[in-house]
Parts: structure tokens; sequence; C-alpha cells
């Protein structure tokens, strides 16, 4: 049987995630499979932090079984596969909202959670949906016809319940999370720093642990959640491994989740004139306008396809990319990876491959044929004079300067990378 949960955080507490833990170490049901961890539209403006809903398939666990988390000492477990005939939905449903309304932030205006348990699966034609549009409310309920489920105020967190649960996990990577206990959570946090090194470089199969070169923890949430710390992997067998390496502050529980993190979901490949407020596309288009640096230290340029312009920006937080985008130069062809928001209309650079570089020259004083010396302009379009032995000429000398990048495919650091964004490593 399904259960897919939403919205029941704020910016200042909880995680959705917590109640995965919550459930699969209180209630009396086995889970089937890893618990899951769906990233949705990153651009949506009523998000808390990084859109996330979770889905779980629970049951009576039969067939093989694996660790995959422990909870107050407890171990929990993931089961091959599993039996849900003995369960009923409208009294997990109920459950559920006992849980729901001990965690959620309920006085946090916009936190309107949403429970759903299905046994049938729903259609993954609404999670494409999920993670690249907007989805009305109403449009929800008829995915809902077979199931149970239960929306707290407005009801929105019926959308990402029901889209945790209409994923399925082709393509994924695995995220162990740790929590702090309940009296914990408002307080400061530590983490070794050194550990967390050592863990990045030992366990090659986790990905975006620390940030080098801004000396930035990236396991440990920005803000104060339950969660203590979370460590990303493409191999589940490789997560425990990379836990028992990182020291610090005392935690009660973990769960590994199987997730749609670095996949690049989001991503469709569109034209210019196709681009809609919230979408993430893959754009191939060419520099139009060299990249300036505005207040604030983001660099912004235009670039152009054959159905429109638009800008592009790489914001200040994302530090030393910049600097590969301030290298860019009109004719450029190129293709970036982003995002856009509903104001302004401008695409958040993920990623860019720089396909090609345009030659650039400039124009340069000739130097005399017959004296050697250096000539001076005439005057605009006027040609060239030596002042020395007052040769004339016409021509108009260039010079191709040097381009300070290379074509490849470059990405934001850790420090700025959005969860759903696929690792250019993931690429070699
Ligand atoms: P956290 O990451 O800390 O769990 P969050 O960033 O996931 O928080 P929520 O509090 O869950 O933020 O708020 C997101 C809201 O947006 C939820 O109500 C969810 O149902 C809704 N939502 C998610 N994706 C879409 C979408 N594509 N269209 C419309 N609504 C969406």
């Amino acid at each position: 049987m399904w259960i897919g949960i939403d919205d029941t955080d704020s910016s200042t507490g909880m995680c959705t995630t917590y109640l995965a833990m919550v459930i699969a170490g209180t209630m009396d049901l086995d889970l089937i499979k890893f618990p899951r961890l769906v990233r949705l539209n990153p651009n949506i403006p009523w998000k808390t932090r990084g859109n996330a809903a979770i889905s779980l398939n629970v049951g009576i666990g039969k067939g093989k079984k694996i660790k995959i988390g422990e909870f107050n000492s407890n171990e929990i477990y993931s089961y091959e596969y599993g039996d849900d005939s003995s369960l009923d939905e409208r009294d997990i449903l109920e459950k559920l909202k006992k849980i729901v309304e001990k965690y959620a932030v309920m006085d946090e205006e916009k936190t309107s959670p949403g429970i759903v348990v299905t046994r049938k699966k729903i259609s993954e034609k609404l999670y494409w949906k999920a993670v690249r549009s907007v989805i009305d409310l109403n449009e929800i309920f008829s995915y809902l016809e077979n199931a149970s489920y239960f929306g707290y105020k407005y009801k929105r967190g019926l959308i990402g319940a029901s889209s945790a649960i209409s994923w399925k996990p082709k393509r994924k990577t695995y995220e162990l999370l740790t929590y702090l206990p309940e009296d914990k959570w408002n307080g400061e946090r530590f983490i070794d720093k050194k550990s967390v090194i050592l863990m990045d470089k030992k366990i090659k199969t986790t990905f975006e642990n620390f940030d080098y070169n801004n000396d930035h923890i990236a396991i440990k949430p920005e803000t104060k959640t339950p969660v203590l710390f979370g460590i990303r992997g493409t191999n589940v067998n490789d997560l425990e491994m990379a836990r028992k390496i990182v020291k610090s502050d005392p935690y009660f529980s973990y769960l590994i989740f199987e997730t749609n993190q670095g996949t690049d979901d989001h991503l469709v490949k569109k034209k210019i004139s196709e681009i809609k407020p919230y979408d993430s596309v893959i754009l191939d288009c060419e520099v139009l306008e060299k990249p300036k640096t505005i207040p604030g230290g983001h660099v912004i340029f235009k670039v152009k396809d054959r159905t429109g312009e638009i800008f592009a920006a790489a914001y200040e937080k994302t530090k030393e990319f910049r600097e590969i985008i301030k290298n860019l130069d009109v004719g450029d062809e190129i293709k970036i990876f982003g995002s856009v928001k509903k104001y302004p209309k401008t695409l958040n650079i993920e990623k860019i491959l720089i396909k090609n570089l345009a030659e650039i020259k400039i124009k340069v004083i000739p130097i005399c044929p017959k004296c050697g010396k250096k000539m001076e302009s005439a005057g605009k379009n006027k040609g060239y004079r030596c002042r020395n032995c007052g040769t004339f000429t016409n021509e108009i000398k260039y010079e191709k300067i040097e381009r300070n990048i290379n074509p490849g495919l470059y990405q934001v650091p850790v420090i700025a990378r959005r969860h759903l964004s696929k690792p250019v490593e993931f690429f070699r």
C-alpha cells in the first residue's frame, strides 16, 4: 500500500522526511523497498525549501530484507516485496493524520499538509508534470479516485503527496538522513569538518558532501530542521560506511531514501519562445551581449536563438562559477541548463556547456611598413598615418585575442547546487 505526504514544514522548522522516519519507526508496518524522497518543481514559489515530498510502500514484508535505518536503536528494514491485503486504507489514513497533526507546523500560514493512502499506484504522468510544471489542485482529484486522502487548510500538500507516489525510480540516487532528538531541533549542531572531508575522499560513490573552494559542509542543512546531516550517493551499499566516518552530535535515528536528486528530471529541451515562468530548461543558444556584473555581484547577459532573446544569469551565490560566465563573449555557442521564476523572466544557470568559442578580434594600430615606427589614426575610418615618415595606409589590421575559457561542461559549485541538478561528474 502506498503512502504519500507533503507540506508539513515551515521555513523555521520540521522536515517532511522526518515523518517517513516516524512512520517506519513507530507504525506497525514494514517498508517494501526504499522510502522515497521526491523533489518536485524547484521553481514553485510556495515551496518552503527544496520542494520535497515523501512516499512509502508499506505492508507485511516478505522476501529478502536489508537494513536501511535505525529508530531509537531499533533496526529498520526494507523488504523485497510485501503483502498489503490485511491493511485497511482508512485505518492507515487515520493513524497518519495523528502523526501529521502532532508534527506539522500548522501555525505557519501557508503550511497545508496532504496525506494520500492508496493500494493502486498513481500514474507516472503526474510525476513528470509535478517536476516540470505547475499543477492546479483541482487537477489532483482525478488522480485520487481510487485513494483515501486528507488535505489540511488549502489542501495543497495533496499535490506533492500524490506526485511522490507517482514517481517511478528509473533514474535515481540515494540519501541517508540522520535525525536529531526533538529537544535538539532548535539548537546549534556540530558536524566535524575533517571527518566530512575524510568521508568525501574515501567513499567515492557519495557526492556533494563538501565545497572545497567555499569551505562549506554541504551535508549539513542551512536551516534548523530535525535533520542533522544527509549523505547523497549512487551506491546504496556505501552509505552506511560513509555515515560511520562522519563525526557529529549524537543522533537517535537515520533512514536511507531512494530519491530523484541529481537526475536532471526537471529539465526540458526548449526554444526561447517556448519558455514559460517556472520552467526548467535546456536551451541551445548564442551569446548576444557580453556578460556584465550588476549590483549584488550577479552576472547577467543576453542570449538568442532563432525564436527570440532572453537574459541568463549566474547569481552571486554561484561564487566562482561567475568567473567562467564573465569570460563568455558575443557569438559563443552554448547550451544552458537552467530555470526561470515568474519575475524577472531570467534564466538562472545551473550548468553550461560551452560548445564553440567565437573568434574575437580587435583592431590594432599598424607598424609603419617603411620606417618601422608605430603609426597613428588619421581620424575615424580614415586609415593610419606615420608621423615619422609620412606613410599612409588604409589597411585595417586585426589581432585575434586569446580566450580565457575552454569549451566544456561547467556547473555551479556545490554550495549553490540544486537538489535535482545532475552533477557534471555523472556525465563522464
Ligand atoms: P521541504 O523541502 O523542507 O520539505 P518544501 O520546499 O517541500 O519543504 P512544502 O512546504 O512541501 O515545501 O511546499 C511545497 C508545496 O508545493 C506543497 O504543497 C506541494 O504540494 C506543492 N507543489 C509541489 N510541486 C508542485 C507543482 N508542480 N505544482 C503545484 N504545486 C506543487
